[in-house]
């Protein structure tokens, strides 16, 4: 019988994948009335992969490496659950606040980003490897708003995607949706990093559709303010004040060319902003 440590990268990831949509499955049919997500990717990182060290400067020197987490990590896990076409036109037209099934799908996913992670290392520890979780969200330096855990970045490693401008990791289904990530003993085989810039505009091509989404002062040409995107962040948390703790804003990535899949480049070359 062969082992899944033995298999190539594709199968390890289909096999990772089919894992992460049992738990969604279960979760629809138990939860009635709440089908936010489609099927999920996966992607995995060698453990020791030289860019983990890079965090530490690019982010904060304090950022985690997988060995803290777990002392014999081999393999970090990182994957994104895409959320359905629909809540992302709502929360994307829906005025000045997030929209309210936007905001009621964040504690929902982060639910239900633990129960896959609580199901992987179940999995994971049935084949004989330790791993070990963080929350989806809220590990964050509340003063720097640096997290310590980044798992957009980890996603990045990972291979799921590329940065896109809006400071969000564009993966082959799109923006809009969320991430959630593990680290294991498992040695499993790295996925490739994507060659080319998924962002229409980090490509060379016209597009700022993320930028006039945001009318908060956080995300322009000019760059992005984090505190300005949490302050508006704070608003809809406030606006909601009968849901849990929902500080969440999304509008760059919602209803934008990158949300749910990789922005196809202006078939005319008099598109390239180069030219
Ligand atoms: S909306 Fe356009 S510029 Fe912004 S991240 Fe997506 S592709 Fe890039
Ligand atoms: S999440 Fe909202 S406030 Fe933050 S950059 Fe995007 S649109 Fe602006």
């Amino acid at each position: 019988m062969s082992h899944i440590t033995d298999r190539a990268n594709p199968d390890q990831i289909q096999w990772l994948e089919n894992e992460i949509q049992s738990v969604i499955t279960v979760w629809t049919h138990e939860h009635k009335g709440v089908d936010y997500w489609l099927p999920p990717l996966a992607a995995v990182a060698s453990a020791r992969d030289g860019l983990f060290e890079e965090l530490r400067r690019v982010i904060d020197p304090e950022h985690a490496l997988p060995s803290d987490l777990l002392a014999s990590a081999r393999s970090v896990i990182v994957f994104f659950i895409p959320f359905r076409e629909w809540l992302g036109e709502e929360n994307g037209r829906s005025g000045g606040f997030a929209a309210r099934s936007w905001a009621e799908a964040y504690p929902e996913t982060n639910r239900l980003i633990a129960a896959v992670n609580l199901h992987l290392k179940d999995v994971l520890c049935k084949e004989g490897h330790l791993s070990a979780t963080t929350p989806a969200t809220h590990n964050f330096d509340e003063e720097k708003l640096i997290s310590g855990w980044s798992h957009k970045h980890l996603a990045y490693i990972a291979g799921l995607g590329t940065f896109g401008s809006h400071h969000l990791l564009i993966t082959r289904a799109g923006c809009c949706g969320r991430l959630g990530s593990l680290v294991t003993s498992m040695e499993l085989t790295p996925t490739v990093r994507p060659r080319a810039e998924f962002c229409l505009l980090k490509a060379g091509y016209r597009c700022s559709a993320c930028y006039a989404k945001c009318k908060y002062g956080a995300l322009s040409e000019g760059g992005f303010d984090r505190h300005a995107c949490y302050r508006q962040c704070l608003v809809n948390d406030k606006h909601y004040g009968d849901l849990p703790l929902v500080d969440v804003c999304g509008k760059c990535g919602c209803d934008v060319p990158c949300s749910h899949g990789i922005p196809a480049p202006p078939a005319a070359s008099a598109e390239h902003a180069s030219v």
